[in-house]
């Protein structure tokens, strides 16, 4: 797709733009740091826990992975995510997922709606007009991120303390 350059990046990476460019430029130069921490083993329980009885993990392109999807009068894509006060990076994950699949797949209407089974509550995430011009102008803002030839400089933020990188950055 001209508009984009024809580079996508992955949801993780549309995550990590929102949280944090240096965990973007590391992540998607295959640099990984063992992850143990109790807030992602939590995670993944929730992940693997909520919903059994939905199909899971549907994998598009090596770039979205949906937790589930449902199809009524129109498609639904469902997200599960442990952490509420990340909620706008999440909408943005789920904002490029939509448009992917408007622009990408050419699937359209699709409505996204993320899961919170731990605040047993939903945030609904459709995409507006100024949205669909929002997401290439961040496609392109991850791109040039990710193509630096340094790692850009970590800045101490309230995510840190439970990030995978935290001693590749503080220790
Ligand atoms: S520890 Fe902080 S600065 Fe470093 S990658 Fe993680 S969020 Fe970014």
């Amino acid at each position: 797709m001209d508009l984009v350059n024809g580079y996508l990046p992955s949801g993780t990476e549309i995550q990590y733009y929102a949280i944090c460019h240096t965990k973007l430029w590391l992540f998607a130069h295959y640099i990984r740091m063992e992850d143990n921490s109790d807030d992602v083993i939590i995670g993944r329980i929730i992940h693997e826990d909520s919903y059994k009885r939905e199909q899971k993990e549907i994998i598009i392109h090596d770039k979205i992975a949906l937790d589930f999807v449902k199809k009524g009068d129109t498609l639904v894509i469902h997200e599960v995510k442990k952490e509420y006060n990340l909620v706008d990076v999440h909408r943005l994950q789920l904002m490029y997922y939509l448009w992917y699949f408007h622009h990408i797949l050419e699937i359209w209407p699709v409505e996204g709606i993320i899961n919170y089974p731990t605040h047993k509550t939903q945030e609904k995430v459709m995409l507006n007009d100024q949205d669909e011009m929002l997401i290439p102008e961040i496609i392109l803002k991850i791109e040039k991120i990710v193509h630096q030839s340094s790692v850009p400089i970590p800045k101490k933020i309230r995510p840190c303390s439970k990030c995978a990188y935290f001693e590749f950055c503080w220790v």
